[in-house]
């Protein structure tokens, strides 16, 4: 049996791990951080908390005999991504990478590229508004130095501490988000500018629609770089990569 370790904490990383625990010859493992409290169930072995860099994610590698690991994090966990690039380099394991594409604007959005929260704090401008920031907790503490707007904060775990300002409504929900329902609630709160990042694929692609029809301002984050691995952008599209790999070494032209 080939062993796999998927670094994960994505919806894709669950649906890659179960279609390739279907195959039923691989040893799978997750791997999660630990920054969501109640993560939904995965079909494969977990393991939690960070490796400790580069290197402590290499010596796991070496230590549990790892032969192939998938970086199906997040696009915006970089860090991770550039640690799994340089623990596959310092192990010599094979990486793929599943490197979800971004959304790219069309004719009726209204987008403001930033680089980070600050930037988009400083987008917000003077003027007060009601603003619907769809970051994670570690994002949202930057808009306390703009408490002169209203905030609608969406996130997976309350915000702890609650934010510094005098008007902010929390809502706890987990995607994915359907189009209709995004309209609802941006009516319903009368947003008048959304903050998020650039995601990729449906899951949360239900505001940014919802935003272009109502006319509303979106302001994004600008997507961070990340290692040049060989990569797949769909699920389906790395499981054939994984297909490649574990076949036997006639069947790949070897
Ligand atoms: P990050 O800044 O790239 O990573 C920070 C540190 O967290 C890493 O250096 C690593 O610690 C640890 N870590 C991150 N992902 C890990 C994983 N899958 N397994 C074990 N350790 C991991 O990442 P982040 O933005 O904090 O994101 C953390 C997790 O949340 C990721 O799994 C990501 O897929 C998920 N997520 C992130 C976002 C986002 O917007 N950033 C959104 C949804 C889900 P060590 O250096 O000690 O190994």
């Amino acid at each position: 049996m080939k062993t796999v370790l998927i670094l994960g904490g994505t919806t894709e990383a669950r649906l890659l791990a179960a279609k390739l625990a279907a195959r039923g010859d691989l040893d799978i493992t997750l791997s999660l951080a630990g920054r969501t409290e109640k993560p939904v169930e995965q079909p494969v072995p977990v393991r939690t908390g960070g490796f400790g860099g580069a290197q402590g994610l290499a010596d796991w590698l070496a230590g549990h005999k790892t032969d192939l690991l998938i970086d199906a994090t997040h696009p915006y966990a970089a860090r991770i991504s550039a640690n799994a690039a340089e623990a596959a380099r310092i192990s010599r394991v094979p990486i793929l990478a599943l490197r979800r594409p971004g959304w790219e604007p069309v004719e009726g959005d209204r987008w403001t590229l930033v680089d980070d929260a600050e930037q988009a704090v400083g987008a917000l401008r003077e003027k007060p508004r009601r603003v619907f920031l769809a970051l994670g907790r570690q994002e949202v503490a930057a808009f306390e130095n703009a408490p002169r707007h209203a905030y609608i904060i969406r996130s997976v775990d309350p915000i702890e501490p609650p934010l510094g300002v005098s008007d902010a409504t929390y809502i706890l929900a987990r995607g994915p988000f359907a189009e209709a329902d995004e309209r609802v609630l941006l009516t319903k709160h009368r947003i008048d500018v959304i903050v998020a990042k650039n995601s990729g694929g449906q899951a949360t692609y239900g505001k940014i629609a919802a935003a272009r029809e109502l006319g509303i301002e979106v302001i994004l984050f600008r997507r961070p770089q990340l290692p040049d691995v060989p990569s797949a952008p769909s699920v389906a599209a790395l499981v054939a990569m994984v297909d490649h790999f574990a076949a036997p070494a006639e069947k790949r032209g070897v």
